[in-house]
């Protein structure tokens, strides 16, 4: 049992080799200086003996004590040569990492919360009553490390690329787009590499070693020709799969504009609230399983009201069969129902939306069946999506690509967290 108050409030304290000078709390939070029980260190230049010049005031925030916010007060020693190398900082890197306002403990925490547990910084900055950056710094510094692990991931057998809007800048909200590479199999995001174009996926896939590449046997994308030409140039071999997410998409984006045409044909403006067809838009987008009768009632009613000549029934029921692909597990049979599905979408009968539709699914015809020879089960899809909206959760509106890469792969790029333990910061 430790009985001297000075022993006992060293141990609170609980860095070693550290003398508490005192500890004062000014309402708020509690502020303890302390200062190191060092020996005297040789000159970094010449390893010859050094002599005292001054001590300087570090102010670090530290973990919260009891419940309130900390202050590490650190009085460092200033040293110099008496051979006229210069003088230097004392450097304790179990108390704070030198360029940082933090403490190395305090550091690893916050690291922790923004990181793993997806928080935000300022939330983070208020439980330790620090500035935003003092936090967002030492994720930087602390985080880096981790996600640059070279055993963060292995090989990947299907990788997929897919566009995210990350922020919109300056007065004109110009739209910032990063693209995510992504290990479809185990839901990891593997990197964010800035823009939407081909460029980027193509170097970072370049900076991979051959045999990793030639394991990739499947390349999921959108239903985009840019990063149709990445996978076309780096991984010639692997097959490319079009991610049924963006087919669907693509599919109630067509129901969309046909909606809209119509609502313009018959009322001569755009949809107004109280409106059949606007009421209906909702309605028309949900997958149709999900409706209950109510809604199926509701949907019937409203088209039946706004949609005369019945261009929008008919791109909802395009949509809805186009939906119906992926319920196909026969790989055969996925095949005679798209081939069957483009030629009727095309029809001349059909609305032009449903025929653009058809002309975009016969140009990714292969793509889109290759889904049925690629998947395992549902889970692969899911995963992503999840991990789509997880980035977007945690770090959509970061206007800093650095401190968006960083954030989005802590989050969803599954690091080693074990090795936070033991790395040092950058
Ligand atoms: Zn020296």
């Amino acid at each position: 049992m430790v009985t001297d108050p000075i022993a006992m409030c060293e141990l609170l304290v609980g860095l070693p080799a550290v003398t508490v000078l005192d500890v004062t709390d000014t309402g708020d939070r509690l502020r303890v200086a302390i200062e190191t029980r060092a020996d005297r260190p040789p000159c970094p230049d010449c390893q010859g003996p050094t002599v005292l010049k001054d001590r300087c005031l570090v102010e670090l925030t530290d973990l919260p004590c009891f419940g309130t916010p900390a202050t590490l007060a650190w009085r460092k020693t200033r040293w110099t040569c008496p051979q006229g190398c210069g003088s230097f900082t004392e450097r304790a890197p179990g108390i704070a990492a030198a360029r940082l306002r933090i403490t190395d403990r305090a550091a690893r925490w916050a690291t922790v919360q923004v990181g793993r547990h997806g928080r935000s910084v300022s939330e983070v900055a208020s439980d330790l009553g620090c500035g935003w950056h003092t936090v967002m710094d030492a994720v930087v510094a602390y985080g880096q490390s981790l996600i640059d692990d070279p055993g963060r991931f292995g090989d990947v057998t299907a990788l997929g690329l897919d566009e995210t809007l990350r922020c919109r800048l300056g007065p004109r909200r110009h739209q910032q787009w990063t693209t995510q590479i992504v290990d479809v199999q185990a839901g990891q995001l593997l990197d964010v590499v800035d823009g939407r174009t081909a460029q980027g996926p193509i170097n970072w896939l370049t900076q991979r070693p051959a045999p990793w590449r030639d394991r990739v046997e499947w390349a999921t994308l959108d239903l985009s020709g840019t990063y149709r030409r990445v996978f076309d140039l780096m991984l010639p071999d692997a097959t490319q799969v079009a991610d049924p997410f963006h087919v669907v998409r693509l599919a109630n984006t067509k129901l969309d504009e046909c909606r809209r045409r119509v609502q313009n044909e018959t009322m001569g403006h755009r949809g107004r609230k109280d409106e059949p067809l606007y009421r209906a838009r909702r309605l028309l987008t949900m997958a149709h399983e999900r409706l209950d009768d109510r809604g199926d009632t509701k949907l019937r009613g409203l088209l039946r009201a706004g949609d005369p000549r019945g261009d929008v029934q008919m791109t909802w029921h395009a949509k809805e069969t186009v939906r119906l692909l992926y319920d196909i597990d026969d790989c055969d049979l996925a095949c005679a129902f798209i081939d069957q599905l483009i030629d009727d979408l095309q029809d001349t009968s059909m609305p032009p939306e449903v025929r653009s539709l058809g002309r975009t699914i016969a140009r990714w015809r292969d793509q889109i069946v290759a889904w049925h020879r690629a998947r395992v089960s549902n889970g692969p899809t899911e995963a992503i999506n999840n991990l789509v909206k997880r980035v977007k959760r945690v770090a959509f509106g970061i206007t800093n690509l650095r401190n968006y890469r960083i954030r989005a792969l802590l989050y969803a790029g599954k690091p080693n967290w074990e090795l936070l333990d033991t790395l040092t910061p950058r």
